[in-house]
């Protein structure tokens, strides 16, 4: 039975690498989806509108920009007691720091994807994800006959180096890194770029927190566990956290 290719765009250098293959015809989806979680950032989706979305539309591919509250209820509290945080976050409340579940990765991209294939009247799926050689790691197995993964990157043994060489190549500007404003998985250099480029999304993310704060005072963006807008985000007090950008969420 012929599979349904089906893209699921995590909007980062990956993508726009995936994006670039496509639009020179090297491949091409039945199906091309990207989440909006409603908290994105800005940068993404200014990319999307100028490089992504008009590359694709001329060689015949619809990006489809799905929007995670058409499929989804739970926002950022989920569990048996609604009151489960669904955000990577760090958390005192034990004494100890600790970090908690990305549930909201399922919850606001892989599930919607799904949703929003089953819609489209898909049988059987294999999902393109965005992950390179050097993220090789984040590969999973198949569970299950509907829903398989592929990785177009990773087929063609390509880096995160050479996604960028191949975006330029198209003549596209760099991509912005895609994540949620307030992902408490950022690096240093992401929460300095948010801070010192995106105002507005850094003030979002220092809102969101404040917000947090109002129903669970132990729950942070940063693993200081201390207010973002207080947070040391010199490269020396970086942590390597896995990112949502290539993929990630749907693995
Ligand atoms: S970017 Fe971060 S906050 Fe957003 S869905 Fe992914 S893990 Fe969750």
């Amino acid at each position: 039975m012929i599979r349904t290719q089906l893209w699921a765009s995590g909007g980062g250098v990956q993508s726009a690498a995936i994006a670039a293959l496509i639009a020179m015809g090297e491949i091409k989806p039945d199906l091309a989806a990207i989440v909006d979680t409603g908290r994105e950032q800005s940068t993404t989706w200014s990319y999307m509108d100028a490089i992504i979305v008009p590359a694709l539309s001329a060689v015949g591919v619809t990006l489809h920009r799905i929007y995670k509250n058409q499929f989804e209820g739970r926002d950022l509290y989920g569990g048996a007691d609604n009151n489960t945080l669904l955000l990577p976050a760090f958390s005192t409340r034990g004494g100890e720091v600790g970090k908690l579940s990305n549930w909201c990765s399922s919850y606001w991209k892989r599930e919607v994807i799904k949703r929003w294939a089953n819609r489209n009247g898909v049988d059987l799926v294999d999902t393109w994800l965005g992950i390179s050689v050097d993220e090789i790691g984040r590969m999973q197995k198949h569970r299950g006959q509907k829903w398989h993964t592929r990785y177009p990157l990773i087929e063609r043994g390509m880096n995160r180096g050479d996604c960028i060489t191949l975006v330029r190549r198209m003549g596209w500007p760099d991509p912005p890194r895609s994540s949620c404003y307030m992902c408490p998985n950022h690096t240093a250099q992401e929460w300095r770029d948010i801070r010192d480029n995106k105002p507005a999304d850094w003030h979002a993310a220092i809102e969101f927190e404040r917000d947090l704060h109002r129903r669970d005072p132990h729950a942070f963006l940063h693993h200081d566990c201390v207010p973002l807008d207080q947070a040391d985000l010199d490269e020396r007090n970086g942590v390597l956290f896995a990112h949502c950008d290539s993929g990630m969420c749907f693995v």
